[in-house]
């Protein structure tokens, strides 16, 4: 199969153009903290904004601090109970009977636990979220990188799968205001399904999800669920195996993306980054590199259409870092030193001290001849779409109305897991703080030792708000 060439830009300018890029970080973000033993850590965006001011790329873009956001925009998605509810629990309130209800009935409690300061982490990831699409709107900037974001499986009355406020789905509903036609791509090794769902009918966005697919959560993100109604077709789904290389990731995801940006052409494209697709993450199964997982950030800056870059999993910290640290110097134009810079956070970097991690040698489950029928049913499936549909351009799509289910129903079914409530590898001690770090920050150090010493302790950590 043919290649598509290199900055097969839609539009105009040489890949090497430079781009205005806008980006979304909230200083307080690193302190929210999950849970003991939880393997999703709001540090490691900190992490990462450590590595990119190290490296001195703040200076090659506009550094914003996002608003909040409030209910009212929360609600644009999510119900107004939901919402409500994430507004006002807390660990206390949490064990109060009247509340028990509630945590079952939202899917909080295991895979999303009840933290301190829940609601004003959804606020600041959701906030830049939408703060990115104000500015793309604007033509203030090209891209706009909000690495708190991302959280793509909230739904619209329910947490699922480390997600509260599903930020993207807000996002790109603030970019339908101004934008025809928004396309979402997804590189997170599961399932984009919140917000494949949330515009599941309409044709306004087109979903395109890479993910693991077959005994892994969420479960959905068949081949064959491509939409409905006036949606049909514009959703996309590339079920992949464990081991996925570089290699074979780009000998897909490029030419699907080129056939997409060809017939669906777009206002405007969300990529959800997320991390987890890497070699070595302690909940994903596949094998990229951090240069292979950035291919498709370089591939669609390409085009030259707005772009908002977003976070999502990734669970081996270090190299959430490290990859997004690298993906906001390929959103600037600039290919950083491998060796990395000096940094509060140096000790999570050894022995290597670098900032690209090799692959490691598992094998890779997807057969060549698999991978070429997953490319061409879908290259037909985009072959069969009528080129760039026409919208009613006020109209902001409704959101998918999913039938409410009684709810004895969702108390009985059982909720597949994104994670075994266990600890996965014996490498998890160094996805949280050395102990033997500088103490520059009591804060941290505390909770270091909180996670150093996490297991199979029924105790519960000590808040940080
Ligand atoms: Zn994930």
């Amino acid at each position: 199969m043919e290649e598509p060439t290199e900055g097969a830009s839609l539009v105009s300018g040489p890949d090497g153009k430079k781009r205005r890029v806008s980006y979304f970080y909230e200083p307080t973000i690193g302190d929210y903290y999950y849970g003991q033993g939880h393997p999703m850590k709001p540090h490691r965006i900190r992490m990462a904004h450590n590595l990119i001011v190290h490296y001195g790329l703040h200076r090659r873009m506009e550094v914003n601090r996002p608003f909040p956001a409030g209910p009212s925009d929360i609600r644009r998605f999510h119900t107004d109970e939901y919402v409500e509810f994430l507004a006002s629990v807390s660990p206390e309130s949490s064990g109060d009977p009247s509340f028990s209800r509630h945590l079952k009935r939202f899917n909080v409690g295991e895979d999303c636990p009840v933290f301190d300061g829940l609601f004003g982490f959804c606020q600041a990831s959701a906030g830049g979220s939408i703060g990115a699409a104000v500015k793309l709107n604007r033509g203030d900037a090209d891209i706009a990188v909000n690495w708190a974001g991302g959280l793509h499986h909230a739904k619209k009355s329910e947490a699922s799968g480390f997600c509260y406020v599903n930020d993207i789905v807000l996002g790109i509903l603030e970019l339908l205001k101004v934008h025809r036609r928004v396309l979402y791509v997804d590189i997170d090794v599961h399932h984009g399904d919140g917000v494949e769902e949330a515009f599941y009918t309409t044709d306004r966005v087109m979903t395109v999800s890479f993910h693991k697919f077959g005994d892994f959560f969420p479960g959905t993100g068949h081949i064959r669920d491509v939409g409905a109604g006036q949606g049909k077709y514009y959703a996309l789904n590339v079920p992949l195996n464990d081991g996925l290389d570089d290699e074979s990731f780009r000998g897909l995801f490029r030419p699907i993306i080129q056939k997409v940006m060809e017939v669906y052409q777009p206002d405007a494209v969300v990529l959800q980054c997320g991390a987890d697709s890497l070699s070595g993450d302690r909940l994903g199964c596949f094998n990229l590199s951090v240069k292979g997982h950035a291919d498709c950030l370089h591939f669609l800056r390409s085009f030259n259409v707005p772009l908002m870059v977003l976070g999502g999993g990734g669970y081996t910290i270090r190299n959430v870092a490290r990859c997004w640290c690298y993906e906001t110097a390929v959103a600037v134009g600039v290919e950083p030193d491998n060796k990395l810079p000096y940094n509060e956070y140096y000790e999570y970097f050894g022995p290597d001290y670098t900032l690209h991690v090799e692959p490691c040698n598992m094998e890779n489950l997807n057969a060549h001849k698999d991978m070429e029928k997953i490319r061409n049913t879908l290259l037909e499936q985009l072959s069969g779409l009528i080129h760039a549909p026409s919208v009613p351009f006020q109209t902001t799509p409704a959101t998918t109305q999913v039938p409410e289910e009684p709810e004895e129903d969702m108390e009985r079914r059982p909720k597949p897991r994104i994670w075994n409530g266990e600890d996965y590898e014996s490498d998890h001690d160094e996805d949280d703080r050395p102990p033997h770090m500088t103490n520059f920050d009591d804060h941290m150090m505390r909770d270091g030792a909180d996670d150093m010493d996490e297991e199979k302790s029924d105790g519960h950590p000590s808040p940080r708000h």
